[in-house]
């Protein structure tokens, strides 16, 4: 099909400052709003990506040696412009990730509160320097790695490239970025934004494609770091593959968040926040609720949750989820769950939608009761707006249903007793915990990351831990003190 006649222009790569693209294979980009297909999207080739690497080369010596007050006169002018773009931006997420618009627009607002801490890091990176005996100095500086990569998932096409780009900039890295093949054309726009804010050359580079460009990433003998958003499956591979020849890696996988519901909930409250957990974004979030452990006497709150459920209308306030391969495996494991013995208390499969866009792939809110944790919807992640609820008969037993799940991104407890919340803050098992809150996300300047199958490296991968992963430390130890007297250490 002709390019001119879709809503987007074709997807190419931007290297050294300006669209690329070359002879390679093209892949459709379709909404999942009503599935039209509104792009293309090039798939690139380890060449493509050779390019790329040789752009950011080019471009380090010069922007590694910008002091960082001058770096970030750039990115307070991108923050404008994020800001100034707001609902373009936000009208490309929903057409390419199908969020609602209202979902769009916080994505956004949460990369300009990413794009601040990027801005406030002269502050955090100044060093250390101490005299450690008469004339001789200690000092540690913060340097950049030299070329590094960041490989996004489908479900923030804004906000989680923000979660690298302005840090690892910002601290003098030049980058490649891999967005996702099934939504690359924020990343496009993002390059863009950051050339007009003054960004020079080759410092920001965008490569799309598929599996083949993240192995060749992966192998890049140029590549200094890999950052990876994405599956559990996907990240082992990439971590495994990236540390293998040597490189610093942060992957971040998939997730199973439990929330521990006990009676003595706030009721309306802690129903509106486990249904909004669960369907934000039509639960295509790693922050989102996927099983509520209920521990006693929580049917007020279920039932609650149906009520609060029943408000979201697809095709209003809830969005599509990804694809049709998504929605088909997301009702497979209701159809499952629903045959091994769990009660469908709201189902979601085949709703209306309003407006009719029937081609969109829309699931309603499904909750599902009884579910025991030998069934596969217990144990893997479902990633649509649906939560299984199972039963604890203690804290203890909650506990130990929220420990052995492999994931670790998000736990959280609601309660009104703040010894019981404790004690699920010391012994969950998992890097973000919520009390009364259903998406436990640290904000800036605190920093995102799971724990256990949750994530593979040691750094976070925003906030102030990302200085650690972006960065290498030089020591240097000075004496002008000629007179002074030498020893074994001098
Ligand atoms: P995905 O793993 O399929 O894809 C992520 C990236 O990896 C994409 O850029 C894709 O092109 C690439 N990729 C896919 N298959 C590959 C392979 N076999 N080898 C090498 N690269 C491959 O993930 P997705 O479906 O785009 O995103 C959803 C997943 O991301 C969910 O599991 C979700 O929980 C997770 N996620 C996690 C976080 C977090 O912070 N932990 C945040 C967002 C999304």
């Amino acid at each position: 099909m002709a390019t001119t006649t879709l809503k987007y222009n074709e997807t190419t790569n931007y290297i050294a400052g300006k669209p690329e693209a070359n002879g390679q294979q093209r892949m459709d980009v379709r909404s999942p709003l009503d599935g039209t297909l509104i792009s293309t999207v090039v798939l690139s080739t380890a060449n493509d990506l050779d390019k790329a690497v040789k752009a950011a080369e080019a471009a380090f010596p010069a922007w590694s040696g910008t002091p960082i007050k001058e770096r970030a006169q750039i990115f307070y002018r991108y923050r404008e412009l994020l800001l100034k773009n707001r609902e373009e931006l936000a009208l490309l997420v929903h057409t390419e990730n199908g969020k609602t618009m209202e979902e769009s627009y916080a994505e956004v607002d949460k990369s300009v509160e990413l794009t601040e801490f990027a801005c406030s890091l002269p502050q955090l990176v100044q060093g250390e320097l101490l005299e450690v005996s008469k004339g001789v100095e200690c000092r540690i500086e913060r340097k950049p790695l030299g070329v590094v990569a960041s490989i996004a998932p489908f479900n923030f096409p804004n906000m989680v490239p923000h979660w690298t780009i302005p840090n690892a900039l910002m601290l003098g890295n030049t980058m490649v970025f891999k967005p996702s093949e099934i939504v690359p054309i924020s990343s496009t726009r993002i390059a863009e934004l950051l050339k007009e804010a003054g960004l020079p050359d080759g410092v920001f580079n965008v490569v799309n494609g598929d599996r083949a460009i993240v192995e060749a990433i992966s192998d890049h003998p140029g590549i200094k770091a890999v950052s990876f958003v994405g599956s559990t499956k996907v990240a082992k591979i990439v971590y495994a593959r990236a540390t293998s020849t040597l490189k610093r890696a942060v992957c971040l996988g998939g997730a199973k968040n439990h929330l521990i519901v006990l009676p003595d909930a706030h009721l309306e409250m802690t129903a509106s926040n486990v249904v909004a957990s669960m369907s934000g974004c039509a639960g295509q979030r790693c922050m989102a609720a996927a099983q509520m452990v209920g521990v006693g006497g929580v049917e007020p709150i279920i039932q609650q949750m149906i009520v609060e459920a029943k408000k979201l209308v697809p095709g209003k306030n809830l969005g599509p989820v990804i694809s049709k391969v998504a929605y088909e495996r997301i009702t497979g494991y209701i159809a499952e769950a629903e045959k091994a013995g769990a009660k469908v208390l709201l189902d979601g499969r085949n709703p209306q939608v309003e407006g009719g866009a029937k081609d969109g792939y829309y699931l309603g809110p499904t909750i599902i009761d009884h579910v025991t944790t030998d069934m596969r919807i217990a144990q893997e992640e479902v990633f649509g707006p649906v939560i299984s609820i199972v039963r604890a008969k203690d804290l203890d037993a909650a506990i130990a249903i929220e420990n052995a799940n492999p994931y670790g991104n998000a736990a959280a407890v609601f309660t009104q007793s703040g010894g019981l919340a404790r004690q699920v803050m010391e012994r969950a098992s998992a890097g973000m915990i919520g009390v009364n809150i259903g998406v436990p996300v640290p904000r800036e300047p605190f920093s995102f990351g799971g724990w256990n199958d949750s994530k593979f490296g040691t750094c976070d991968i925003t906030g102030k831990s990302s200085i650690e992963f972006w960065t290498q430390m030089k020591k240097t130890t000075t004496k002008w003190n000629p007179e002074g007297k030498t020893n074994w250490m001098s």
